[in-house]
């Protein structure tokens, strides 16, 4: 079986039937066994270093360290210990190390997700994505009202009485793709990234599209190359804030190109040979190892695509 992308594998059972089950999730939180994983802000509670590591709290410190409006996310168990998300964003940033420890720190996962331990990584991204969506979802779509959490933090509700409407966690699908021509690689930059950072070609799926269709679209869109043969890869949670990235290969059809400004600030063909060597990184440089457009290229080069 091929090795899960970052922030996917997680190893740990939802157990999605025992959410509404307020016995069974209140004796778990009161239990030992508890492991809470605090949210600043979207950000993640780490002792940084080589390899940073997850903290995790006491569950009998979760009153002391909430937040109102109190939210605790029951996340799943794992070698019988349960686990939990906490929104701890109510605090101000300056008071953070007396409240969690000095040796600590609320950092973006993206900064250190590559380093760390495959599943802490996953289990933080659970964590930040679940808690971003309540951040995001306080009032009803529907008629405006304010929602409140169940199922232990898997449902929001509208409080509207004769609304009652039911939200759901959303996760908004993106496809990312290496389009290849031969032995070249199609790759761009966005202003925004880093120097010399250049990846594949990215985009929402819209309504009424196929994932194909949607992988068509964004690489004309963005670099005016047409593609056949759109072949699934692999998958990967991307709750930066909300996505989940579907990643693509597709043969392009011809080297013409086409770059949109707008999107890219430049897009080009890269050789095999180019990838395998090593670049002054402020000139070139692939997308960060936890991503799966690093993947992408990687099982290319390798010759697994
Ligand atoms: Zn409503």
């Amino acid at each position: 079986m091929r090795r899960p992308n970052f922030y996917a594998g997680l190893e740990l059972a939802r157990f999605s039937e025992r959410r509404r089950d307020t016995a069974y999730i209140d004796r778990q939180i009161a239990g030992t066994a508890a492991r809470v994983v605090p949210v600043w802000r979207s950000r993640n509670l780490v002792v940084p270093g080589d390899q940073p590591r997850a903290v995790f709290l006491d569950p009998a410190s979760v009153d002391a360290l909430a937040t109102p409006p109190k939210l605790l996310v029951f996340l799943g168990e794992r070698d019988g210990a349960s686990y939990f998300a906490l929104d701890v964003s109510g605090h101000e940033e300056n008071a953070l190390p007396a409240l969690f420890g000095p040796q600590t720190s609320f950092l973006d996962l993206r900064s250190v997700g590559g380093l760390m331990d495959r599943q802490e990584g996953a289990l933080l991204a659970y964590a930040r994505g679940i808690l971003h969506w309540h951040a995001r979802h306080r009032h009803c779509g529907v008629c405006g009202a304010p929602t409140r959490p169940e199922a232990a933090g898997h449902v929001r509700r509208c409080t509207d009485a004769a609304c009652n409407t039911e939200h759901f966690p959303r996760t908004d699908p993106a496809v990312i793709m290496l389009v290849t021509h031969e032995d070249h690689a199609l790759l761009g930059r966005q202003r925004i990234w880093p120097a010399g950072m250049h990846s594949t070609l990215a985009g929402f799926v819209e309504p009424g599209e196929s994932l194909e269709e949607a992988v068509s679209r964004e690489v004309f869109e963005e670099a005016g190359v047409s593609v056949a043969d759109v072949r699934y890869h692999s998958s990967q949670p991307w709750p930066f804030p909300s996505s989940i990235m579907l990643g693509f290969h597709a043969r392009a059809t011809s080297r013409d190109l086409a770059v949109d400004p707008e999107e890219l600030e430049t897009a080009g063909w890269f050789s095999r040979s180019f990838l395998q060597q090593t670049h002054d990184p402020d000139r070139f440089r692939l997308p960060r190892v936890d991503s799966i457009a690093r993947r992408l290229i990687e099982d290319w080069l390798a010759g697994a695509a």
